[in-house]
């Protein structure tokens, strides 16, 4: 229709001397009474946009009473901003072309404020001398395709981010990255402001803020926003929740909904994305993909949790939770080499319980896990962070001492074995008394080139303690 329309426009502007516009026009001329019946917009205007001629169905698409065009200017309904067409961009586009015509979709803005996309062809009418006497404008409401062809780009914008979103957080294994990961990309998707992910605790039944962006430094966690029942609620329905963030800046005020993070029943945290208030207005698209989003998030971490725990069951010793042989001589291996790069001291002891079996004939293999867990835990209590403490074998537990030479590890190895020694284990048989023999070696030596040669040499030492005695510490 709308092709056929220019191509007769076309026509009738080379071919029909009833369209060469007089020199001077006389307003108003109705174009064709045929045109009036058309569901297309038929215009002629002036070459400076002013209506020569309209048929009725340009008025009924500008919801405009048909004489109220009298006399008026198209230029009256494009967009006004800067970066808009105008009606003389449009008129010299189509003067200067070959054809003489143009053809484009635009944005028109109708006086009632409301806006409407036309696909526009224009065509330049020339009087017989060949100067421009009028234009000829063709247009139809395509509205609706482009709006719906916008919309759906958008959809595609937002589907596009959320695939990248999902492959990005499916990559990371670990909390430390994921949760992070997890916020920003919400927070983008939905234009947020800022947020927070807590984690659940199912044991304690609290919440631990694990990220946030722009919460404010005073912020400490979800108690902040929420009261004890209000959490309650939330953790009973698993439903969003709307709350307004305390604010004393009334043009700062966010509005914040927390979404409950489930995967398999399970909760396992709360990722709050906070809106200012004009932002709120949430398109359901949004929610919807914000929903598929927290879904994949919740399963992210529960994934990331999976593979922590199993981390730490191959490289923990589960009875007396410190790292087991493999992995601490994995981990010792690579402080060894820096050691010997960097020529720091490093200490290695080697810890083992005297006369442990006499404990297990006497009271009973599980008195013996009993005291093993206590001597981990007196251990761990004894050393810095950056020590490291591993099960070596049986009852023997190995420590590897960062930056520390042979006297401070000799003072640290004193101190162990006699805190155990005075130590009252309390088992089910009753209290008991433990002692130790701790072998210690160091580096700087240089006659170790490896770490089986220094944990040898403490090992020997070991030998030597139990030798002398036992209770006591000797240096390798
Ligand atoms: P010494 O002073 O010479 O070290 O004597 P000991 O009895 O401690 O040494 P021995 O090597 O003869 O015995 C070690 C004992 O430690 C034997 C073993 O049953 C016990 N043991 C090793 N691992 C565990 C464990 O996980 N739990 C318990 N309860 N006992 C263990
Ligand atoms: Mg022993
Ligand atoms: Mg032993």
């Amino acid at each position: 229709m709308f092709a056929e329309a220019q191509e007769l426009f076309t026509r009738l502007a080379t071919e029909s001397s009833e369209l060469v516009m007089p020199s001077t026009p006389s307003l108003p001329i109705a174009i064709l009474p045929i045109f009036d019946t058309l569901i297309t917009s038929i215009v002629q205007l002036d070459p400076q946009g002013y209506y020569i001629a309209y048929n009725r169905y340009w008025a009924t698409l500008l919801r405009v009473p048909h004489e109220s065009l009298h006399g008026a200017n198209i230029r009256t309904v494009f967009d006004p901003s800067p970066h808009g067409i105008q009606w003389v961009d449009l008129a010299a586009l189509a003067h200067r072309s070959r054809s003489g015509s143009v053809q484009l979709s635009q944005r028109l803005r109708r006086h009632d404020g409301s806006s409407l996309w036309v696909s526009l062809a224009l065509t330049t009418m020339r009087d017989q001398h060949g100067n421009v006497s009028s234009f000829l404008a063709v247009m139809l409401d395509v509205t609706e395709q482009v709006e719906t062809e916008q919309n759906l780009r958008q959809r595609l914008r937002e589907l596009n981010a959320l695939r990248m979103a999902m492959n990005d957080i499916a990559d990371k294994l670990e909390l430390e990255d994921l949760l992070p990961t997890i916020l920003r990309h919400a927070a983008d998707l939905m234009h947020a402001t800022n947020g927070e992910i807590s984690l659940y605790n199912s044991v304690q039944q609290t919440f631990q803020l694990n990220s946030q962006i722009n919460m404010g430094a005073a912020y400490t966690g979800l108690h902040d926003l929420l009261s004890p029942a209000e959490l309650c609620e939330l953790h009973r329905t698993r439903e969003p929740y709307l709350v307004q963030q305390p604010d004393h800046d009334k043009d700062q005020r966010t509005t914040l909904i927390c979404f409950p993070l489930i995967h398999n029943e399970q909760l396992h945290g709360i990722l709050t994305l906070g809106f200012k208030a004009e932002r709120i207005m949430i398109r359901s698209g949004e929610l919807g993909l914000l929903h598929m989003f927290v879904r994949q998030a919740a399963t992210s971490i529960a994934n990331a949790f999976l593979f922590a725990e199993v981390q730490r069951l191959a490289t923990t010793d589960t009875l007396m939770d410190i790292y087991n042989r493999r992995h601490f001589l994995l981990l010792a291996e690579r402080i060894y080499i820096q050691a010997q790069q960097q020529h720091t001291p490093l200490a290695i002891l080697m810890i083992d319980i005297d006369h442990f079996k006499l404990v297990n004939d006497q009271y009973g293999h599980q008195v013996g896990d009993q005291v093993l867990q206590q001597i981990a835990t007196l251990i761990e209590q004894l050393v810095r962070a950056e020590d490291m403490c591993g099960r070596y074998g049986g009852e023997e537990l190995i420590l590897l001492l960062p930056h520390t030479g042979v006297e401070q590890a000799q003072v640290v190895a004193e101190r162990i074995r006699l805190r155990i020694a005075t130590h009252a284990f309390t088992a089910s048989a009753g209290v008991l008394s433990i002692t130790t023999s701790v072998g210690l070696a160091c580096l700087p030596d240089t006659t170790i080139t490896h770490l089986d040669a220094l944990i040898k040499r403490a090992d020997t030492a070991l030998y030597a303690a139990k030798q002398a005695g036992r209770n006591c510490v000797m240096v390798g």
